[in-house]
């Protein structure tokens, strides 16, 4: 580990004790610093908070005191998802205190070097291609961040063998001043999260923090297809390394002939790629780009991309049941990530979709729907997914009570080389505790049809 002694007596508040506040407050108390830990639930029952205070760690419990702002900080570790408008976040601002999240740590700590991947949709898919690409080359390959693990702690245990690879959301990223990537990834940016951060402009900012302290040895590969991504990395110092499913950039990734290119040299048929859609050609390309310069041989990469079937609930290929092909693509809790889930397959699909209601309207779904043959809808949203299917035109729309029910009325509406995909574009909270239990529901009915 690198810079330990940087933490060593600084009087640090983490707010927020999720995992990666727990793993934080470990982490730096083990470095020597006075560690006190804020969490807004109630202490009773907290497991985490009662091993903490086991370590010596002062934990305050069920709300946000100001007055722990008064304990001489050097600093705040925030857990991403507390907003910035949060009293005491605002207050420590008011007084000139850092708030930093858990990336800041690691950055500073990790002796490997570091892939960091953003964009507002595809991290997860990219970080694991790129993860499984640098598999058997020069250096170990640890991926970390939203994927189950906490970045600070992997951190932790790197060494200069290793190489990181870490997804990491725009909310991360704000709270990040020194963090300093050898290769930057930035995917695309849609407009999502503006609840948390306002305005399309400063979700954007927040997310190019990924190159800002980038230097000439430094490399940012980007979508090339994206103006706001063009235009949001025009000041990186990094070497420019950019991808596009449209234009030939030859100092990039690209296709040509019906395979893809990266610097002109030929990687793969597009033909022998296992994953479905256009945005995961994008996401590939990314994930070449980042993987070749970071030392992995074109062997293994054709190697991931000719098996690789897609992360588990991110349009996920489950399996076939008497010539009708499954797909499971729960993560999609937004509109944006089931257009595109639509577009991946060339003939109209039998779609499951509902979920959450969060207020909004499904019109920007519509001309997607076209592409949808059968919609089968369930949830709170089951009436405007309804709605948006009948002004596409969807001469049959089911209503399903839950996804376990929707899978077989699907099934029985569906004939030979059909494709049914669920991508609900809505998130899972009101029948489900989370996107994967919603997914695995889906899994599992599909198991029971055969
Ligand atoms: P993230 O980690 O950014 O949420 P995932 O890889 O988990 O991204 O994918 C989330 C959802 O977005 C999935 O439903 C997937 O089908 C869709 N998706 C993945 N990559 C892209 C992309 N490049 N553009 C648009 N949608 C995408």
């Amino acid at each position: 580990m690198k810079n330990t002694h940087f933490f060593q007596d600084k009087n640090i508040l983490i707010v927020g004790l999720a995992k990666s506040g727990f793993a934080a407050a470990k982490l730096l108390h083990s470095f020597g610093a006075n560690v006190i830990v804020n969490d807004r639930d109630k202490r009773e029952g907290n497991l985490e908070a009662e091993q903490l205070e086991k370590l010596g760690i002062r934990v305050e419990c069920g709300g946000h005191p100001l007055s722990l702002l008064d304990n001489q900080l050097d600093f705040l570790v925030k857990n991403p998802g507390i907003p910035y408008h949060n009293p005491l976040i605002e207050e420590a601002i008011k007084r000139g205190l850092p708030v930093y999240t858990e990336v800041e740590i690691a950055g500073l700590i990790a002796e490997a070097s570091i892939i960091a991947i953003t964009g507002s949709n595809g991290k997860t898919t990219t970080t694991t291609l790129i993860g499984e690409m640098l598999k058997n080359s020069e250096k170990n390959p640890i991926v970390a961040g939203n994927i189950g693990t906490v970045f600070s702690e992997v951190a932790a245990q790197s060494t200069p063998r290793d190489i990181l690879v870490a997804e990491l959301s725009s909310f991360q990223l704000m709270g990040t001043e020194r963090f300093k990537p050898q290769i930057s990834v930035f995917l695309n940016l849609f407009e999502a999260h503006l609840d948390y951060h306002g305005s399309l402009d400063e979700y954007g900012k927040a997310k190019a923090k990924i190159t800002e302290n980038q230097n000439q040895d430094d490399y940012v590969i980007y979508n090339r297809d994206d103006e706001n991504v063009v235009e949001l990395l025009k000041h990186s110092k990094a070497m420019h390394v950019p991808f596009s499913v449209k234009n030939k950039v030859v100092e990039g990734s690209y296709i040509q002939d019906g395979a893809l290119f990266f610097q002109q040299k030929k990687i793969i048929n597009l033909k022998d790629i296992v994953l479905p859609g256009e945005h995961n050609l994008s996401n590939i390309m990314a994930a070449i780009s980042a993987s070749l310069l970071a030392g992995a041989s074109v062997e293994q990469i054709q190697k991931v991309l000719t098996t690789f079937a897609g992360v588990t609930h991110r349009l996920q290929y489950v399996g076939d049941v008497e010539g009708r092909r499954f797909y499971n693509d729960s993560k999609a809790t937004n509109i944006l990530a089931t257009k595109a889930a639509i577009s991946a397959f060339p003939n109209p699909v039998i779609l499951l979709a509902g979920g959450l209601d969060r207020g909004n309207s499904f019109d920007d779904l519509i001309p997607s729907l076209k592409n949808v043959k059968v919609l089968v809808t369930f949830g709170q949203t089951a009436d405007k997914m309804a709605e948006a299917g009948k002004q596409a035109g969807i001469e049959t729309i089911k209503r399903a009570d839950n996804v376990e029910e929707a899978v077989p009325l699907a099934f029985g509406l569906s004939k030979k080389s059909d494709v049914i995909l669920l991508s609900p574009a809505c998130a899972s909270w009101d029948q489900y505790k989370t996107f994967e239990q919603r997914g695995d529901m889906f899994i599992n009915s599909v198991h029971k049809l055969k």
